[in-house]
């Protein structure tokens, strides 16, 4: 595959300079395309892996030249924000009033914190400066108030206990990651965070007055109102097809802003996890170049919550059915989230082994049992080859 360049000299444009910006780039140039390639970021630095946000870059454990990507060979404009964008005429025009004219164009916008009406002013956690913030507040010794026992909330969490602090976190829910991992999962989770400490508050119908250094992580929503003021289909994401394609001839979209059809899932999916974004803005660079295949992959994350490592693989689609390998609250074990017995989900504590065999019989969308699953002595990868089915 070697994709000309625009006989009209413009250049690709990608909007967004984040990890799945970085992605398609990575797709673009592999997909032999030698053209010029630009970059815009709102954000004044490179691409970086948000994850260690609320992890390792919290604790001191990893410094700040360690959160970011290697450099990528395309024009990197920085601290640069598109204010709109015209399909018509191929144009992505600046905060300031610059007109970029594109050939082809990613949004690669990423997602930003779901405001919580009344606390505009906490800290909702995103970028590195407001993870320098939180850094800050950590440091000050005062106890730690938190909004939101989903993931950045029940990571932060662990991270002041590290630190020694007193914790309450405030979930309106009756577990922590209720809607992802069922009940049972959820008072699991709940008892961890509590047996180190947290003040965890469940059921939570009205918050008391937190003041302004709360943290607040109630979940995100996609950037996609470029998308939606040139007119492209958005529906809580820009609407693309298995390649990237939006409705809009010549733009496509990647990462945490997209709304992707999923051949593996048979439906649309939009998701939030740092490796997916990666792999989806490669895929959809690589279409851009005009090598299409069609991104089918599982989603895949992980988590660090005191010494436990938790990893998921699956789109948080509804199951019928979960069947637990190990003993439920015993790290290691993995609980299959399972749907007419085919497995949509799984999510394993100290457990990265069966995931990471798991995902494969994700993918080959074979039919199985609950025994099968149950039993450690089945090889989930062997039981994928034997019965994938087309
Ligand atoms: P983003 O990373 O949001 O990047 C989009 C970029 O586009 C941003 O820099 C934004 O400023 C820029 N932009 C937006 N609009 C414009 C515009 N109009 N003009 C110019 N630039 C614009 N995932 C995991 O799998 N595991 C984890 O443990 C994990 N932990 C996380 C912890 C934290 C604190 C956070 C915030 C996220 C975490 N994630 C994790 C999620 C993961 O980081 C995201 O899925 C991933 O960053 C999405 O990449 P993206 O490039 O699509 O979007």
């Amino acid at each position: 595959m070697n994709l000309d360049p625009d006989p009209a000299g413009r250049p690709i444009v990608v909007v967004g300079a984040g990890v799945a910006a970085h992605g398609a780039v990575l797709g673009l140039r592999q997909a032999g395309f030698a053209g010029q390639v630009v970059v815009l970021g709102r954000e004044p630095h490179p691409p970086y892996e948000r994850p260690h946000l609320s992890k390792g870059y919290l604790l001191g454990a990893v410094a700040r030249d360690q959160l970011f990507l290697p450099r990528l060979e395309a024009d990197l404009r920085l601290g640069v924000e598109v204010v709109e964008i015209e399909p018509g005429a191929h144009v992505a025009r600046l905060a300031g009033g610059d007109r970029v004219p594109y050939w082809r164009l990613v949004l690669a916008t990423g997602a930003r914190p779901r405001q919580l009406a009344g606390h505009e002013a906490a800290l909702y956690l995103r970028e590195l400066e407001q993870a320098d913030r939180l850094r800050g507040l950590l440091g000050a010794g005062r106890p730690i108030e938190i909004v939101g026992a989903g993931f950045i909330g029940c990571e932060v969490a662990a991270a002041a206990r590290r630190r020694g602090l007193p914790v309450t976190v405030h979930e309106a829910l009756d577990a922590p990651l209720l809607r992802v991992l069922g009940p049972e999962l959820g008072a699991w989770l709940a008892e961890v965070h509590r047996g180190h400490g947290v003040d965890l508050r469940t059921g939570v119908r009205s918050l008391p007055d937190l003041g302004p250094e709360a943290v607040v992580g109630v979940g995100t929503r996609p950037n996609d109102e470029l998308a939606a003021r040139a007119g492209i289909p958005c529906d809580g994401g820009v609407i693309v097809d298995a390649l990237g394609r939006t409705a809009a001839p010549d733009v496509f979209a990647a990462g945490d802003c997209a709304r992707f059809w999923s051949p593996l899932f048979e439906s649309v999916v939009r998701v939030e996890h740092y490796q997916t974004a990666h792999r989806h803005g490669t895929a959809v660079g690589r279409a851009v170049a005009g090598d299409e295949q069609p991104f089918a992959e599982a989603p895949w994350f992980w988590s660090d919550q005191y010494d436990l490592n938790l990893q998921y693989v699956g789109a948080g689609l509804p199951w019928d059915e979960i069947v637990v390998r190990g003993r439920l609250g015993t790290p290691p074990f993995t609980a299959f989230f399972l749907r007419d017995r085919v497995l949509v989900a799984a999510l394993g504590a100290g457990d990265g082994r069966t995931v990471s065999q798991a995902r494969r019989l994700l993918e080959s969308r074979a039919a199985v049992t609950p025994d099968q699953l149950a039993d450690p002595a089945t090889d989930l990868r062997r039981l994928a080859r034997s019965s994938a089915r087309p």
